[in-house]
């Protein structure tokens, strides 16, 4: 094989990075974060079994777990769209507090408040809105005539107050 060829089939098998994974995911609302999370190699499911003030946890599943051997619960009792936000918070620690998720189970309460400083629990939210609400493609939305948090909201299946959070507007 000609070293040229050689060298593009290989630069095309380099495995995606997570900014990469997210993009993909990203060009069409609502965003599809379990195929995110699929692809970064997290099992994500609903649990019965998770106490009404817990939204969800991201912890090493040796039984269930994706190829990256973690998992991510969701408390099963939330709303849709409260789900889909802690999906996207649990791929956050993945992505920004991995070497931390192998001290234990990180189970975020109602808050998203877990064993971690509530600096990265910030960081975590920040990079959740980030994922589900991407600017480029709100944008768009703007561009197409779309000027109301709710049908915005709506779109991109996320509650109004994350939206308005992520446009800058305050909640009242
Ligand atoms: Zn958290």
């Amino acid at each position: 094989m000609p070293a040229v060829l050689e060298k593009t089939s290989q630069k095309a098998n380099l495995p995606l990075t997570p900014g990469q994974i997210i993009a993909k995911h990203q060009k069409t609302a609502p965003v599809d974060v379990i195929g995110i999370a699929t692809e970064l190699g997290l099992n994500a499911w609903e649990m019965q079994s998770l106490p009404p003030n817990v939204s969800g946890k991201i912890f090493r599943d040796s039984l269930n777990g994706g190829p990256s051997g973690f998992s991510i619960a969701v408390n099963a009792s939330d709303n849709p769209l409260r789900k889909r936000f802690t999906v996207s918070h649990e791929i956050a620690h993945f992505i920004l507090h991995r070497s931390q998720l192998e001290n234990g189970d990180l189970v975020d309460d109602a808050m998203y408040r877990s064993g971690l400083s509530s600096a990265e629990e910030a960081q975590a939210n920040r990079l959740a809105a980030q994922i589900l609400m991407p600017f480029p493609l709100i944008q768009r939305m703007v561009d197409a005539g779309v000027n109301d948090v709710a049908t915005l909201a709506k779109m991109f299946q996320v509650s109004q107050p994350a939206m308005k959070i992520r446009l800058g507007i305050p909640v009242t």
